[in-house]
């Protein structure tokens, strides 16, 4: 089973998918997840990424496609992954098309959990990251356990410098100008699902479930 996750910064797309990696037992790749590692390891691509991320603007094409196509051809992603972040652009979308087709694969979903704008700021200046795993949480919707310590592996939580309001401002126009012509891309394919990402976590969760199967 192979899915694209689609929607705003912060509809919950990182958090859907680290569920539909967990019950389907395929891969989360994040794309996201990916550049703060690199930028944490001081690598040459993260320094690359962390100048546009730092702006709220997307890293170019051609520093993100051969990363993932080079990622889901490893053997873990032999049954399938979950794309979160990626494609963010049509050319991204007709890069990763055109490397499936070549080994005569395509995706079979994409999962567009749709969030109004209003909503994004504030889901976004309450989101908190852990510094050690990169679990996200919500002070109000997702907390820890402990105020500010991960549930998971006991490091202290942040809030992202990109989830400031004015970067958040900044991303969601980023986000329908550059992301959201996908949504046409992947209704003409065929594949598009549209879930309301408004409701509560696990209501969303069951939504997909119903679309993909148990
Ligand atoms: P969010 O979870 O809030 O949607 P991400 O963690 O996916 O944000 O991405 C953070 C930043 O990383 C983006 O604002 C962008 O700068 C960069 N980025 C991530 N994925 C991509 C991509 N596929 N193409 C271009 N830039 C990307
Ligand atoms: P994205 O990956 O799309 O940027 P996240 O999964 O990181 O989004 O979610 C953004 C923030 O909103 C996080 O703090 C997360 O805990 C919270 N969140 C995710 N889904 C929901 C939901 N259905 N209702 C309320 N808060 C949510
Ligand atoms: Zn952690």
């Amino acid at each position: 089973m192979k899915i694209i996750m689609l929607g705003a910064p912060g509809a919950g797309k990182g958090t859907q998918a680290k569920k539909i990696a967990a019950k389907y037992n395929i891969p989360h790749i994040s794309t996201g997840d990916i550049f703060r590692a690199n930028i944490k390891n001081g690598t040459e691509l993260g320094n690359k990424a962390k100048t546009y991320m730092d702006q709220g603007l997307l890293v170019p094409d051609e520093l993100v496609v051969d990363l993932v196509v080079d990622r889901v051809k490893q053997d873990d992603c032999a049954n399938g992954y979950v794309l979160d972040g990626f494609p963010r652009t049509i050319p991204q979308a007709e890069a990763l098309d055109k490397a499936l087709a070549v080994i005569g694969e395509k995706m079979d979903y994409a999962i567009d959990v749709d969030v109004p704008d209003e909503n994004i700021v504030h889901r976004m200046s309450g989101r908190r990251a852990c510094v050690g795993c990169g679990a996200t949480y919500h002070l109000e919707y997702a907390p820890t356990k402990v105020e500010g310590i991960c549930d998971t592996c006991g490091k202290e939580l942040i809030l992202r410098d990109d989830d400031k309001p004015e970067t958040v401002k900044k991303r969601l126009g980023v986000y329908h100008e550059q992301t959201q012509p996908l949504i046409d891309y992947y209704t003409n394919a065929g594949i598009l699902k549209t879930v309301d990402g408004t409701v509560d976590i696990n209501d969303v969760f069951q939504t997909i479930v119903n679309i993909l199967g148990e």
